[in-house]
């Protein structure tokens, strides 16, 4: 019996995030596109080096993407939407990334042939629970497919060049009609035909040498309707004998309910996520043929923790003597950032206990040699392993005894408000006298150019601390000027002093550890850098206090304080692993409560505690949402409830689907929420209107994803339009979110012209 380890697929960005500037030099005119498929290149094959040299046995091939492993599916099927006004024969580079990033003059590359002067990108959603961004393929009635790129050939075969004979990664036909949007179709009723082209590019793989294929269907971890499963048996009884042998590959969550299925679609073998679904194994063992090749997910692909070898060794000794197996990543090593080698400034303690996709790449290779050849052939990586384990779980840096007590101690009032909102709006209406339809805007202000070069230069030691506070002060006053000449009613300060809105407070809490080097990508060349939660949490000192007074001072205006919400926080961060995420969110949630009252004894009468990550982290079983939004609620109420009456406490969401939420969006008892909501013309206010929500809302009515300065009649329009929904007297006016994308010359306008539309509804009032 024999364990080989295989990896599912490799960062692609590169351990410098070498594929982002390749690309944006490519985008922006300023290199080749022979330039581009040669950095490409490079970086495939120093990814095969490195994972053969680290001790994979089988590496993945097309797990390389330009911009988004489903848009290459998209073009390798041929699914291009009619807005581009294809030729029909293939997907060149150009139509590519007009399909990625949309072709307006100043997105699209000098000489972009394809797609006309403003042809919008497709849509991006998040793949999955994670944090990367897929771009959703669109089908249409008529839909047909063909052959239309050749990339997975191409990469097969630049890897057998090189001496490495790879296993091919592709979407699988189900999970891709799945992940689709049909515009008068059904997407899973294109299934025939797209089988058709799926049977043509295996057989093209086998034909090139290609003995197994990793075929992902992440959908088998989901509810799954009769028709969905359906589908699975269909889709594998015609590709079965289509050439290479399948690894049909699944992740993010355990098969249960779909095991019967999965065991029973005649492929070579199954992978098994069994980091987030370890109970799985036993029933799988039980169900599956002896034929079928198990491989077994059980290094993090999702986190960043070190994986206590000698603890998988004895799980898996008994098994590895009875059938041959493969040990991989739970899934894609795409959500780990490359190499901890990189981080030359990590608190070396923490980071022994840490392992990104090299290393992950290093534990699978010890684990399968001692499975092999006996524990004491990984003898040193073992020990290591387990004194890195016995040094975390006991480590000063992760315990604090007195965050554990104040968990203990927190008793149900904790998490509620004295009064309800009725009574509460009554006196906060008093405090603030403010007019109906009360303008604010959602707490950011431009990034510009010049704010993020002050930025730089006060990392880099150029100028100084006092230097750096002058000029965040004079920029924040100037916002702060003219909010009140243009007349809002509700100022903010505008975060000229924040990098990023989880990393700003990841850096001042306890518990929190920072990367150089450890870029995630997010969607395209866009990389982020999650922090790392590896401690017990809390706050040492007040956050925000200083900055918010300050700019209180420079007004009569009701200033908000603004935090982001403990949820958003854990949401966008790597967690702890050794304690369920709740216990994490609801340290987050005291931290954050601590600012809060630090804020209501500065003064302040307005705080915004921003979750705009709150919808997001809803598990991928719908029988597991609830469990998350009471502990998700539960948390944020948490850190709202620690004020008297008077002190008004908004949230903000950014995103547009609140009825499936809407009762946890109530729950939470914010006396104001603001979302997003100006292109779904208030559509989604129809969750608020049938849920009766009877506190305060701010309906997004300018869209600041574009450049695109709304008129004061669109924005009254739409503010017309919600008080269809929501009475008037609940309405406040504000854009969509955050404008820190935006220059100042689209903002002013839009900002003068919504505090108009503002006016005019006054008017009526
Ligand atoms: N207060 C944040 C901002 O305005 C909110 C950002 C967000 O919701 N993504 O930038
Ligand atoms: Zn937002």
């Amino acid at each position: 019996m024999t364990v080989r380890v295989a990896t599912l697929g490799f960062p692609r960005i590169g351990p410098r995030r070498e594929l982002k500037h390749a690309l944006e030099s490519y985008w922006a005119g300023k290199s080749s596109l022979a330039d581009l498929r040669t950095a490409a290149a490079g970086l495939r094959a120093s990814a095969w080096a490195r994972q053969k040299a680290l001790g994979a046995d089988i590496l993945p091939s097309n797990d390389f993407s330009l911009y988004d492993h489903v848009l290459d599916t998209s073009a390798l099927i041929g699914a291009v939407p009619r807005r581009y006004d294809w030729d029909g024969e293939t997907v060149d580079p150009d139509l590519y990334f007009a399909m990625a990033r949309g072709s307006q003059a100043d997105a699209g590359h000098a000489g972009c042939a394809h797609a006309a002067a403003d042809t919008t990108a497709m849509e991006m959603t998040k793949w999955f629970d994670t944090n990367y961004h897929f771009l959703v393929p669109e089908l249409t009635a008529g839909q047909t497919f063909r052959i239309a790129s050749t990339k997975i050939f191409d990469e097969f075969a630049e890897a057998k060049a090189l001496g490495y004979p790879t296993r091919p990664v592709l979407l699988g036909p189900v999970s891709y009609l799945m992940l689709a949007k049909g515009k008068a179709v059904e997407p899973l009723a294109l299934l025939p035909q797209l089988l058709d082209t799926y049977a043509e590019i295996l057989g093209r793989l086998a034909g090139a040498g290609a003995e197994w294929v990793q075929i992902d269907e992440p959908c088998l971890v989901l509810d799954l309707t009769d028709e969905q499963r359906t589908a699975f048996e269909r889709a594998y009884a015609r590709l079965a004998t289509s050439g290479p042998k399948l690894m049909l590959t699944t992740y993010f969550g355990g098969l249960d309910d779909n095991l019967d299925l999965a065991a029973a679609l005649p492929v070579h073998g199954l992978h098994l996520d069994l980091v987030r679904a370890p109970g799985q194994l036993e029933p799988a063992l039980k169900k599956l043929p002896e034929h079928v090749l198990l491989s077994l997910g059980v290094i993090d692909g999702r986190n960043v923790w070190r994986a206590n070898l000698p603890d998988l060794y004895w799980r898996l000794r008994d098994l590895a003597g009875q059938r041959d197996l493969i040990l991989a990543p739970s899934c894609s090593l795409l959500h780990v950032p490359v190499d901890l080698a990189l981080e030359t400034a990590l608190d070396p303690e923490i980071a022994q206990w840490l392992s990104f996709a090299a290393q992950k790449i290093e534990e699978l290779a010890a684990l399968a040699k001692a499975l092999n050849e006996g524990e004491d052939a990984s003898f040193a990586a073992f020990s290591a392993s387990r004194i890195a384990a016995v040094a975390r779980q006991t480590s000063p840096k992760i315990h604090d005894p007195a965050v554990a007590a104040r968990l203990a101690a927190l008793d149900e009032g904790a998490a509620r408000r004295a009064s309800p909102f009725a009574a509460r709006r009554d006196v906060q209406q008093a405090r603030l006298s403010l007019p109906a339809y009360p303008t604010t805007t959602i707490g950011s202000f431009p990034q510009t150019a010049e704010v993020r070069k002050a930025r730089a230069a006060h990392l880099k030691g150029e100028i100084d601390d006092t230097a750096y506070a002058q000029y965040l002060r004079v920029e924040t006053r100037a916002a702060i000027q003219w909010q009140e000449e243009i007349g809002l009613d509700v100022l903010v300060h505008g975060e000229f002093e924040r990098n990023d809105m989880v990393q700003y407070f990841g850096e001042q809490l306890a518990g929190f550890a920072f990367t150089r080097a450890g870029w995630v990508q997010s969607y395209g060349s866009r990389c982020v850098r999650p922090p790392i939660l590896y401690g017990d949490v809390s706050r040492p000192a007040p956050m925000t206090v200083e900055w918010w007074r300050y700019a209180q001072e420079q007004t009569e205006r009701p200033m908000k304080g603004m935090l982001t919400g403990p949820v958003t926080i854990l949401n966008w961060s790597f967690v702890r692993d050794d304690q369920p995420r709740e216990t994490s969110c609801r340290q987050i949630a005291l931290a954050i409560r601590d600012e809060v009252q630090d804020l209501e004894a500065a003064g302040a009468a307005i705080i915004q505690i921003d979750e705009a990550a709150l919808r997001e982290g809803l598990p991928l079983r719908r029988g597991e949402w609830q469990h998350y939004l009471d502990w998700a609620v539960e948390s944020f109420r948490i850190a709202a409830s620690g004020v008297r009456d008077d002190t008004q406490i908004h949230t903000h969401m950014c995103y547009s689907e609140f009825n499936d939420i809407i009762r946890a969006i109530g729950a939470m008892d914010a006396d104001v929420i603001s979302i997003e909501t100006a292109r779904s013309q208030m559509e989604l206010l129809g969750a608020f209107a049938t849920y009766a929500y009877p506190n305060e809302v701010g309906p997004g009515v300018y869209d600041i994803h574009s450049p695109r300065i709304p008129a004061v009649s669109e924005m009254a329009d739409l503010l017309t339009l919600a008080g269809k929904h929501v009475p008037a007297q609940q309405i406040w006016v504000n854009p969509d979110c955050g404008l820190k994308t935006r220059k100042w010359d689209e903002v002013r306008p839009a900002l003068i012209a919504m505090v108009a539309a503002a006016q005019e509804m006054r008017a009526k009032v």
